[in-house]
């Protein structure tokens, strides 16, 4: 008798062909994602198992099944064949490993060839851990629920659920492209889209020698962090120096952050439209920075038409630490390597930028070039396994 892991399904639409495609997403994210173990699928509408090959990794399975999007819970469950002293025997066997004071149990007869009904056949469990546990029945808030889930295809008996991480799964959605810094901010930004079902990809822009190497590996190994809840992410980086190095040359100090910023949303929405990404998420939060002040993003937002998700926009910070450091990005973030140099920073940035003024700013230079020189210099970073990033640091 083997220990099978089921899932519940988290928001699925209930679209009956939109439904089917969800489930056969989150089923290739699945595999994708647990490619290192012997596993293997089978689902319905309502329902997916999964069966480990290696029984002892079924606790390690369940455990990264509970990062993957589009799972409402996961529960590790007994499965034996639909015939009451099995069914009896199991659930004391199962039992005898629990410390309860209360306890309910909930049938579900979904096979109605099954001769015992449902709530006949929570008397009976329910008399039968009486009679063997020194417990009492609490229906109301139980220590300890049972479910005995009786299908055609077996009997599913199991106590707890794993919570999943809910959300859509990843892909659903289409492409988008996250601008991502070594920031506390945009990983969990990301992390927000891919919740939400969106295939993530990241870019980065790099100035060495102005920033150091050190400043990219933390990136790298943020991409890596986050692209444990996707599988399919990839890391982009720009070569962002000249363009640094020009607007430091020809523009206001004040306007330096507000130029470098239309610039990176400039070169985002030309390389997004390139890799079939259509949307830009990025970290940014109303108020936090001059640059993130209503009327700074508005400025900033002007350069692009592509819509501009801001999961983290109305959090606080510390709400958004709280998400970083559940997800596992925290510590890393608050390394010290910083991705923009000082010299770049000016001392006071305008809070309140004029268009005009960004626009006779750029008008010294030709910046379209520079930017068409650095969207073709991008490099791609794929390779991004756990076993990738533990030494970077
Ligand atoms: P974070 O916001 O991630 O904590 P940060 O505070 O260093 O990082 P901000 O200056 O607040 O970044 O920038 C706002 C957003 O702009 C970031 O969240 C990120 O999405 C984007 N961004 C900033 N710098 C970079 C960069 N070097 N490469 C890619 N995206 C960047
Ligand atoms: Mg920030």
């Amino acid at each position: 008798m083997e220990k099978t892991i089921l899932i519940k399904y988290g928001e699925l639409t209930t679209k009956k062909e939109n439904r089917k495609f969800f489930i056969k997403i989150l089923a290739s994210n699945i595999k994708n994602l647990l490619k290192n173990y012997d596993i293997s699928l089978d689902y319905d509408r309502v329902r997916m198992y999964v069966k480990v090959k290696d029984q002892t990794k079924v606790e390690e399975v369940a455990n990264k099944l509970s990062k993957i999007f589009g799972i409402h819970s996961i529960v590790i469950c007994h499965k034996v064949e639909s015939v009451d002293a099995s069914i009896q025997a199991k659930v004391l066997e199962i039992l005898k490993d629990i410390k309860f004071n209360t306890f309910k149990v909930e049938t579900k007869r979904a096979d109605k060839n099954f001769p015992i009904s449902s709530m006949e056949y929570n008397n009976v469990i329910g008399g039968l851990v009486l009679k063997n546990f020194d417990c009492k029945v609490d229906v109301h808030n139980p220590e300890l629920t049972i479910h005995v889930e009786i299908r055609v295809e077996g009997t599913f008996i199991y106590t707890n659920e794993i919570k999943g991480s809910g959300g859509y799964p990843v892909g659903v959605q289409g492409n988008g492209l996250l601008m991502l810094s070594g920031g506390i901010d945009s990983p969990v930004a990301g992390y927000l889209a891919l919740k939400r079902g969106i295939n993530v990809n990241c870019l980065y822009f790099e100035s060495p020698p102005h920033t150091s190497v050190e400043a990219k590996n933390k990136v790298i190994k943020l991409a890596n962090i986050i692209n444990e809840y996707s599988g399919n992410i990839k890391l982009h980086v720009v070569p962002f120096t000249k363009i640094q190095e020009a607007i430091y040359m020809h523009c206001k100090p004040e306007y330096m952050i507000t130029i470098m910023r239309r610039m990176m949303y400039r070169i985002a929405t030309k390389y997004a439209k390139k890799i079939g990404a259509e949307i830009i998420i990025n970290g940014e939060s109303v108020g936090q920075v001059a640059s993130q002040t209503i009327s700074s993003m508005s400025v900033i937002n002007e350069v692009t038409n592509m819509p501009i998700i801001r999961p983290v926009c109305c959090l606080d910070k510390l709400e958004i630490i709280e998400i970083a450091k559940k997800i596992g990005t925290y510590e890393t973030s608050i390394l010290p390597y910083e991705d923009c140099c000082t010299i770049f920073l000016p001392r006071h940035p305008v809070i309140n930028p004029k268009l005009e003024k960004c626009l006779q700013s750029e008008a010294n230079y030709d910046f379209d070039t520079l930017i068409d020189e650095c969207i073709n210099n991008i490099e791609v970073i794929s390779n991004l396994e756990p076993e990738s990033y533990n030494d970077l640091l």
